[in-house]
């Protein structure tokens, strides 16, 4: 589950969740701010300015 949410791969990770239907229900219901995110975080998601700084690409989370 770690590794499928490092890379924000949401079928990798209703596959490794308990209740894939629910899961699936839940980030229908409540969409994410930015792209690729999950609904916690938004702009501010840690893996997301993770993967953009290992790719060297600029982190801007104020805009
Ligand atoms: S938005 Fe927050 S909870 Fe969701 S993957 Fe990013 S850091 Fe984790």
């Amino acid at each position: 589950m770690a590794e499928a949410r490092q890379c924000f791969d949401w079928d990798k990770q209703w596959d490794c969740s308990l209740d894939p239907e629910t899961a699936k229900a839940i980030r229908a219901d409540r969409s994410p701010e930015c792209d690729g995110t999950c609904s916690m975080c938004g702009k501010f998601c840690a893996v997301r300015s993770m993967n953009k700084a290992l790719a060297g690409e600029y982190i801007d989370i104020l805009g």
